[in-house]
């Protein structure tokens, strides 16, 4: 069990009403897939979950009362239901993470004198910044990535679709220890290299063409980001020169992390370097995010997050350019801020390699 960083006096509530599951995860351990969990300013943690978890929340729960809710309804409703005794009581919610149906269940059955009060990304704050534990399973979830890319890159020929490369890429990640991927595999070839978020066709891949794979695992929980870029036969001097440009601008990232600067100013380093290369108009999104129980945490590595970059942030810097029509290069890894730079998890090569 992990202690809730909040000020209760400061936020004006008494409690805190915890609803989406890998918030419930990083503060109980729990994993099952439905349950609310409410913390109180006296340190008290009681978790909501339903009876096909009961034997499980008894095993991965210590340290607070759980609660098996039968009667057929909402975690949230149940968790306020509890307080029922506590006249006045302030209860915190997250707006984003409850839905309209569940706020007038429970606006309903407050008790008397209680109120429910807004309480924005707490949770989520305290989750940017990993333990050691937490960066422990990153690292692992990292490792069975990679080799995971490792083993499938030996199979990749001309005449496999994308379909079968991502379907290796996902099967490689579960021999080697993932419980799964921890977003949907990228596989996209040729022109297609130029959407950034490409779905895996049916297309079978050519002889002399450009790859990309955006891949991640989920082990313990955690998950891994990695991009890289393959071309099968020698690639043209334009293609190497976007690979070159996208390179540079991943290392410069890379180099101005350390415990202190903005987010901001990374995503700036990556697209300062790819606009003196002339190439800034085709840099369509942000450099990177956090990454931990969920694939896309805070901080966001994007120009407006002023977010000062603490040790034990992990995030992913993954600048590319995309050229409609053509191919995209883009080049990801997972890395771990430190007080005076980044530690690089991610262990496979950025050459760029020709199959
Ligand atoms: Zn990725
Ligand atoms: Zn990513």
């Amino acid at each position: 069990m992990r202690k809730l960083e909040l000020d209760f006096a400061e936020a004006g509530v008494d409690a805190l009403l915890v609803q989406t599951l890998p918030n419930i995860r990083y503060l109980t351990g729990f994993t099952g897939s439905n349950a609310g969990c409410l913390v109180t300013a006296d340190g008290q943690t009681t978790l909501f979950t339903d009876p096909r978890y009961t034997v499980q929340a008894s095993e991965e729960f210590a340290g607070g009362e759980t609660r098996i809710i039968t009667k057929h309804r909402m975690m949230a409703l149940a968790a306020v239901e509890h307080l029922s005794r506590r006249r006045g009581v302030r209860i915190g919610y997250d707006p984003a993470a409850t839905s309209v149906a569940e706020l007038r269940q429970m606006e309903a059955k407050l008790p008397k004198g209680a109120k429910l009060v807004t309480v924005e990304g707490v949770v989520e704050k305290q989750r940017q910044v990993k333990d050691d534990t937490e960066i422990a399973l990153i690292r692992e979830s990292v490792k069975v990535n990679s080799a995971a890319f490792d083993a499938t890159v030996r199979k990749i020929k001309p005449g496999l679709r994308e379909s079968d490369i991502a379907a290796e890429l996902e099967y490689q990640q579960r021999k080697k220890g993932a419980s799964g991927p921890s977003f949907e595999t990228i596989v996209a070839s040729g022109p297609r290299t130029a959407l950034p978020h490409a779905h895996p066709t049916d297309a079978r891949i050519g002889p002399d063409i450009l790859l990309l794979i955006d891949m991640g695992a989920s082990r313990g929980g955690y998950a891994s980001d990695m991009t890289r870029m393959l071309h099968l036969g020698r690639p043209s001097a334009k293609v190497r020169g976007w690979y070159e440009a996208v390179l540079e601008a991943q290392l410069a990232a890379l180099d101005s992390i350390r415990a202190g600067v903005t987010a901001g100013s990374v995503d700036r380093a990556a697209r300062e370097m790819l606009k003196a290369k002339g190439f800034g108009e085709l840099f369509t999104h942000s450099t990177g995010h956090g990454l931990g129980l969920e694939i896309h945490e805070m901080p966001g590595i994007r120009a407006k997050d002023k977010t000062k970059l603490r040790p034990g942030m992990a995030i992913t810097v993954e600048p590319g350019i995309y050229i409609a029509g053509e191919g995209g290069i883009r080049i990801e890894d997972t890395v771990v801020v430190t007080q005076n730079g980044c530690d690089i998890l991610t262990p496979t090569t950025k050459e760029f390699v020709s199959l």
